[in-house]
């Protein structure tokens, strides 16, 4: 799923030869709204969509080719269907990265494919203890979904056990937190057998356009994408596929896509908005804007009005400074990091819930636990630094008056303060790959370079939940 670019088996990638190595993708026809501007009435799609007819793929199509000052009338629209089915909750999801890196296929948006040069984390699974504790740190934060992923083609039947035994083991401890797994392909009868072990649903992203396909991946299809997704549903899981957009497909393939997954009938729909990793065929490969992204959220929503419409990796750096305003059209999240890169701070995703006057879907009281986490953040920071003096996390997630070591791990994340940075610099870690931002030459603000997760899960440092 995504989540970073990179789900087993789901997330693509660049054009591979048939030789295998990926060219560059051709350019979208996107993005470019002032010259191709259409002409549609956003309020009369609405009050057609709640009436019970979903946008057409002419009607999505039209939405993307909308022009940036309709953008408002377009979101306000949305909202409306949004919150016919939704209201104003807001799903909250949190990943764990049970096995991460050396994967075996060639999704060319995907730090842990085969070849893939960007220095993550890897490590084999994850012990039963440690995926557990990383789960109960993401309830803590708000997550009523907790999403379990692997790298690589597909389970092993041992696989399918461990990760079974993993979600009893959750369960356990919290009975209330569904499971999603994410393994890559399924074979005949392993969803079944995850729905025994008390799997909720499956997550297998379609990515992109099966007109696109080979231009991302050359080691599977579209069709083995769409074969597994039916699996899962005939397995009794709740099926989990989205996109991955930014990576140079046109317009009508972004409305081809979304046409695919309403035909599989997906229940949830992340949408992927590319990190372009170094060391990957995307690096450096940024089409999209705020206001594109925007559209693309809108045109999910009006073609699948009820289904979990889910902002995803690369949401950052992508939306940028719209991100409040996608939850209008959106209504889920994954809270904090993703597999192999950092997201913002879980407190400014909880603090975009709140200001925003959203609730967390199963939770009382959705400000009284960011009040909380923000409380027990800060008692952290200041026990940690207290020899500094009165260093601070802001509501906003900023490091208000901070006198905090920039040593590692805050890095791209201008304004936040992630659990274990403060620990790390203490214990005289050296900084990570990400680092300070002033040190990689960047001006604070919303990022616009992947930073390689180095917390969390496969580490001894405290996640961002
Ligand atoms: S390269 Fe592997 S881990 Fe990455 S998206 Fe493809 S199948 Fe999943």
């Amino acid at each position: 799923m995504s989540v970073d670019n990179a789900s087993p088996a789901t997330q693509g990638t660049v054009a591979p030869t048939s030789a295998g190595t990926p060219t560059t993708p051709h350019s979208p026809s996107t993005n470019s709204p002032a010259t191709s501007a259409a002409h549609i009435d956003p309020d009369a799609l609405a009050t057609q969509v709640l009436a019970g007819t979903p946008a057409t793929s002419e009607q999505g199509l039209a939405i993307l080719r909308t022009a940036d000052e309709d953008l408002l009338d377009i979101v306000a629209a949305a909202g409306r269907v949004r919150r016919k089915h939704f209201g104003m909750t807001v799903k909250v999801n949190y990943l764990v990265n049970l096995k991460s890196g050396l994967c075996p296929e060639d999704c060319g948006y995907c730090s842990q494919r085969l070849g893939s040069d960007t220095e993550i984390l890897k490590y084999s699974w994850l012990s039963t203890k440690d995926a557990t504790r990383q789960a109960t740190f993401g309830m803590e934060g708000g997550a009523g979904r907790v999403c379990l992923v692997a790298s690589g083609r597909g389970p092993s039947n041992r696989d399918i056990d461990r990760v079974g035994e993993i979600t009893k083991s959750i369960k356990d401890s919290n009975p209330q937190l569904e499971v999603c797994a994410c393994l890559g392909f399924l074979k005949d009868n392993q969803a079944e057998r995850l729905k025994e072990y008390g799997v909720d649903a499956y997550n297998h992203n379609l990515n992109t356009a099966e007109s696109n396909y080979e231009e991302i991946c050359s080691t599977h299809t579209f069709e083995q994408r769409t074969d597994t997704v039916k699996k899962a549903k005939a397995g009794g899981l709740s099926p989990c596929s989205g996109l991955i957009v930014g990576m140079g497909e046109s317009d009508e393939q972004v409305i081809e896509a979304i046409d695919s997954l309403r035909e599989l009938d997906s229940d949830s729909i992340p949408v992927n908005f590319l990190i372009p990793f170094e060391g990957t065929p995307m690096e450096g490969v940024h089409h999209l804007t705020p206001q594109h992204s925007m559209r693309i959220l809108a045109a999910v929503r009006f073609m699948c009005p009820d289904k979990e419409l889910r902002i995803a990796g690369g949401r950052e750096m992508h939306l940028r400074t719209l991100q409040p305003l996608s939850l209008h059209v959106a209504n889920s999240l994954f809270l904090g990091d993703y597999l192999t890169s950092e997201g913002q701070d879980a407190i400014a995703d909880l603090d975009m819930i709140v200001d925003g006057g959203f609730s967390i879907l199963g939770q009382e009281d959705t400000k009284a636990l960011r009040d909380q986490i923000l409380a027990s953040k800060n008692a952290h920071l200041a026990a940690v630094n207290g020899a500094q003096g009165g260093t601070e996390v802001g509501v906003a997630g900023g490091a208000a008056g901070s006198g905090l070591p920039c040593a590692g791990g805050a890095a791209g994340k201008p304004g936040a303060v992630p659990a274990g940075t403060s620990a790390e610099a203490a214990a005289g870690a050296a900084p990570t790959s990400g680092g300070c931002p002033k040190s990689r030459g960047e001006v604070p603000g919303t990022p616009t370079v992947p930073v390689i997760r180095r917390r969390g899960a496969g580490t001894d440092l405290p996640p961002n939940a």
